[in-house]
């Protein structure tokens, strides 16, 4: 059967100088689709006569497998050549220069925190923390700041659920100072405890932004003085400015929840005889502090009589951009690459 010889021949030709997958499916149907040659071959069996038909017919069956384990090679050896084709392009070229790994760094206030952070957990103080939203209970009544009060309106007080305040009022808190209350209600004295956090007041331009970061610091025995207060804030803006001749000031100032008040300066970081950034006086607002109110002492249960304490709260932007000397607040969070990779 020369004719089944020749067939077998012709496609095992056509199959090897396929190239790809696709074309190779194709051939196959020309030979074993539904209407393939072999295919063809093999109904027209019941044509010849029946004594013939086991010979010729197992020749076909033989001629069909030969087939398909030709087919079966192509395409391994088609899916061989691709995978070799591929090895080839994504070999890695170890001349080539490196990338760089992209480490990333902390942002220049997360610095500041970290740093800030340190200083005080160095002379004994824990770090506490507090909810976003209080209520108006713990941003100002428990500090003894009463419906009302001036200082309320000083605040720019976001409210979440009242806009008129009131006792019951959600809002923002306008400072950290309500995680000291909740520190006291669950810690009795004596405690040494900061609570860095961000705080949330309506106010936008060159120092302000309605987003900002506070610590607050507060010390609670039966002898903390004014004068340990003094110490321990100088030793601290000495340590964060990392300059020892730093000079310090505390001029008498007024806040509801400490009596006496007062208000740190340090001597300008930026110039020797007066630049902008202390409107020409050589000195810098840093902190306000003071003795803590025994108003505030009563609404957490403290017994003024036995127990003193010093509280004082700073802004981490404002020590941050002093520190860094950086001349818009806003910057810090702008998020612009070209000004956060200076800190790393
Ligand atoms: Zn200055």
């Amino acid at each position: 059967m020369t004719h089944l010889d020749h067939l077998l021949t012709e496609a095992i030709e056509l199959f090897n100088r396929t190239e790809d997958m696709a074309e190779l499916e194709q051939v196959k149907a020309r030979y074993l689709g539904r209407h393939g040659q072999l295919t063809e071959l093999l109904k027209g069996l019941g044509k010849i006569p029946p004594e013939e038909r086991p010979a010729v017919g197992s020749r076909i069956n033989q001629a069909k497998e030969s087939l398909e384990a030709a087919l079966s090679r192509r395409r391994e050896a088609i899916q061989e050549k691709k995978l070799e084709e591929q090895l080839i392009g994504e070999k890695l070229d170890v001349t080539l220069p490196g990338r760089g790994t992209g480490m990333g760094g902390l942002h220049p206030i997360t610095l500041a925190l970290e740093k800030i952070q340190s200083l005080f957990h160095s002379v004994g103080f824990t770090v506490a923390s507090g909810p976003e939203i209080e209520t108006d209970f713990y941003n100002f009544t428990a500090l003894n700041i009463p419906e009302n009060h001036p200082a309320r309106a000083m605040h720019d007080t976001f409210y979440v659920d009242d806009e008129n305040g009131g006792a019951g009022a959600h809002l923002l808190r306008t400072h950290t100072s309500p995680v000291q209350i909740r520190y006291m209600e669950s810690n009795p004295p004596p405690l040494k405890v900061i609570a860095p956090g961000r705080v949330y007041r309506c106010d936008s331009d060159l120092t302000h932004t309605p987003m900002f970061h506070q610590v607050e610091g507060l010390w609670i025995d039966e002898s903390a003085n004014f004068s340990a207060l003094k110490g321990i804030l100088s030793d601290f803006m000495q340590h964060f400015f990392e300059r020892d001749d730093l000079p310090v000031r505390f001029r008498p100032s007024f806040f509801p929840f400490t009596e006496p008040s007062a208000e740190m300066d340090i001597g300008c970081v930026m110039c020797k005889t007066g630049c902008r950034v202390c409107s020409y006086t050589g000195w810098l607002e840093v902190l306000g502090c003071g003795m803590v109110h025994p108003n505030v002492f009563k609404h957490v249960n403290i017994d003024s009589q036995k127990y003193v304490g010093f509280a004082f709260g700073l802004g981490v932007e404002r020590l941050g951009m002093l520190r860094y000397g950086v001349n818009d607040l806003r910057l810090f969070f702008e998020n612009d690459l070209r000004f956060l990779k200076q800190f790393n």
